[in-house]
């Protein structure tokens, strides 16, 4: 018998600027092995994890928007394509490791991955391979936080773990406020209410709707990524 963990399919966000660590280059190599080695220890306990990776380390479509007369769905499209390199970077650190992952994009990228067709991703999933989303939701206007909510509730994964370079969700900037405390559990509403920058409005909601909670935590710290996966306690979950 499996021995049963608190999620049996989870939905692993990555962004863009977790995948660039300290580094000046635009992806740490040593983040996205750590990121594989954790990955890797939780598919050999059976627990099925999809991730969608950011883009924001090479390129983000707001603050480009506007600039040199590129407009916002332009933009949009080239922060997409960011989060293909991103997910391709991954796929190849995973796969250096034994871990059979699939790449699937939003709008077609067949040379490069597979196109995004839900009843295979879970397909994959069910056979123990990771599978990436990328392109976020192929859409402009929107995020890769939303296309980690839009897949969680598409794949009926349990949870979307959004991995960050901070500890959680404080109830103050801890980068100037040393007294900022550290929430353990928030609802949807008091992160809405309170504009506590956890994921865009789009994405927040998106979860509400369909009851998925989410877990906000450090992936610098070793283990945790493994950890969120699992189910233990770290970083901030939201819900109810
Ligand atoms: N993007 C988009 N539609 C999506 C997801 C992403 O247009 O559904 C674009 C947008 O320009 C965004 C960029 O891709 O700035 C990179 O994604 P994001 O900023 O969400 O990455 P992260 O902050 O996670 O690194």
């Amino acid at each position: 018998d499996k021995p049963s963990y608190k999620w049996q399919r989870v939905l692993l966000k990555v962004s863009g600027e977790a995948l660039a660590g300290d580094q000046s280059q635009n992806i740490d190599p040593k983040i996205t092995m750590a990121i594989a080695r954790e990955v890797a220890s939780v598919t050999r306990l059976g627990i099925e994890v999809a991730i969608v990776v950011g883009g924001g380390n090479i390129f983000r479509g707001s603050s480009w928007a506007g600039s040199s007369g590129l407009d916002r769905s332009s933009a949009d499209y080239i922060g997409m394509l960011a989060t293909v390199m991103n997910a391709i970077f991954l796929q190849a650190t995973m796969e250096s490791i034994g871990i059979p992952t699939r790449v699937q994009t939003a709008f077609r990228m067949s040379e490069v991955a597979e196109p995004y067709i839900r009843r295979r991703a879970v397909r994959h999933l069910e056979k123990g391979r990771v599978v990436i989303f990328a392109a976020g939701t192929g859409n402009p206007f929107f995020t890769t936080d939303t296309a980690a909510a839009l897949r969680c509730a598409e794949i009926n994964a349990e949870v979307v773990l959004k991995a960050t370079n901070v500890d959680g969700v404080y109830d103050d900037d801890p980068r100037y406020n040393p007294n900022a405390r550290l929430h353990d559990t928030l609802t949807y509403h008091e992160v809405t209410s309170k504009d506590l920058s956890v994921m865009d409005m789009t994405a927040i909601t998106l979860c509400q709707e369909n009851n998925i909670p989410v877990v906000v935590f450090n992936l610098n710290k070793p283990g945790n990524i493994s950890k969120a996966i699992k189910g233990e306690r770290v970083g901030t979950l939201i819900g109810g």
